[in-house]
């Protein structure tokens, strides 16, 4: 089916245990009793939105309460109906400080507020709050008014992180509105081509987006292209390597080779923004790992504590050592079950106990380097970054390092490669 299998160089075939949670269809979690939505949901060197809401203020679902004012901003709205208990700073499970967070208690009325009509797609985008889903959390508006012209929107299917299978459930049980999605976003890009890329292992979400593309009637022209399962596909540079053949230059992003990628969750935000009025706050997160009782795909309300999501999966196993944010490649430990989730969670990971093996000395055996999608030399990087020798380690082109982690894994010597380079590019900074 589909015929040839597109890949890049480098990269692992970790242990998917995507067949914990691939066959739950999505759940809706209980409204929570309250929620601690933040103000900070782009990515990190992104600014906050601005409080527009005050405490004691009654809001409704889907309400803005922050507005986003900054060059790399966007709004925020309620995800619940509810009174404004308390704006302060709070620990945010991303930013590593703390940070301006709304507090609101839910008063279970129901009464929701939806986008003004009258506005364009691209405004709807924008007013809706929508960030890039699949871990970036890039302004998606921001995204779709490139500096350049773009020729084709890849919709980016492949849920590489083990574990992770909330894009696939939206692709099985959505095909109709990702592919409509998608759509939107190619002509306000007035790009040609949208290439719906999903790895081979995924036959559902492949038959099902297939189906649906088979009838598409539009003069944009839709493609399914299948890949090799491998990680990191779900890197933007990776995925344009592998279906377009084109190479994003060094510490440049896709719009220079004239591409644009979203994520499917993304997609599908667009969709509910432009078709429903609805503003996002609300997404698909996997709840997996051994560490929980009955793994899930559950809608859950921007800002939910992830221990009523873990109440509501049976509840976690005993001896948890790890909660992560996100896959367990580059996903974020998160420092207690009353975390909040973000519009960029993609999976809340229980992990019980394991016994970590300690670092030997590098043996040069070169598994490292064969497995980096970037072209690095990891060994060699991590030497220098040993060394203190920051500026050389830039010039090897540590900068270009999209922290994969699939050098760390693929270490026999169990050296933290990644760790290293994510700390000498913070050092840089
Ligand atoms: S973490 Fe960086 S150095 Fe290691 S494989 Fe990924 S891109 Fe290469
Ligand atoms: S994989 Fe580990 S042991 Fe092998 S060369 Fe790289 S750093 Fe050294």
């Amino acid at each position: 089916m589909f015929g040839k299998r597109f890949t890049f160089p480098g990269g692992i075939k970790p242990k998917s245990y995507k067949e914990l949670t691939k066959n739950c269809p999505i759940e809706s979690l209980p409204e929570p009793k309250s929620v601690l939505v933040f103000f900070h949901q782009v990515i990190p060197t992104g600014s906050s939105a601005v409080p527009i809401v005050k405490p004691g203020d009654k809001v409704k679902k889907g309400e803005k309460i922050g507005a986003g004012e900054g060059k790399i901003s966007s709004p925020v709205h309620s995800p619940i109906s509810g009174i404004v208990r308390e704006i302060k700073e709070f620990p945010h499970p991303v930013l590593g400080r703390k940070s301006l967070g709304c507090l609101i208690e839910n008063l279970g009325d129901g009464e929701t507020a939806l986008l003004p009509e009258n506005l364009s797609p691209w405004e709807k985008i924008r007013e809706a709050g929508i960030v890039g889903m699949g871990g970036a959390a890039f302004p998606t508006y921001l995204k779709l008014n490139p500096p350049k012209p773009v020729d084709t929107l890849i919709i980016n299917g492949c849920e590489c992180e083990p574990y992770l299978t909330g894009d696939f459930r939206v692709m099985v049980e959505y095909p109709e509105e990702v592919l409509l999605g998608a759509k939107v976003m190619a002509e306000i890009l007035k790009a040609k081509k949208v290439i719906i890329a999903i790895e081979e292992d995924r036959k559902e979400a492949i038959e099902s987006i297939g189906s649906k593309i088979k009838s598409q009637n539009s003069e944009i022209k839709f493609q399914l292209v299948i890949s090799h399962a491998k990680y990191p596909l779900g890197g933007e540079k990776q995925l344009i390597k592998a279906t377009l053949k084109r190479e994003v230059p060094s510490g440049k992003i896709p719009y220079e080779v004239g591409v644009c990628v979203q994520n499917v969750q993304t997609t599908f935000a667009v969709y509910e923004a432009v078709f429903c009025n609805k503003p996002l706050y609300e997404r698909v997160v996997t709840v997996s790992g051994d560490g929980i009782n009955k793994p899930k795909n559950l809608r859950v309300k921007i800002g939910t504590e992830i221990k009523e999501i873990i109440d509501f999966c049976g509840g976690m196993k005993d001896g948890v050592e790890k909660i992560i944010f996100g896959g367990p490649l580059m996903g974020i430990a998160v420092p207690s079950p009353s975390t909040p989730t973000l519009k960029a969670t993609t999976g809340i990971l229980l992990f019980t106990r394991k016994k970590e093996e300690p670092a030997r000395d590098c043996i040069r055996c070169g598994r490292c380097v064969s497995v980096c999608p970037m072209h690095l030399l990891p060994s060699i990087l991590y030497q220098m970054i040993k060394n203190e020798e920051f500026a050389k380690a830039k010039e090897e082109g540590l900068l270009d390092c999209i922290e994969c982690g699939c050098c760390a894994y693929t270490c026999p010597a169990k050296i933290g490669l990644v760790e290293s380079f994510k700390m000498a590019k913070a050092y840089g900074k």
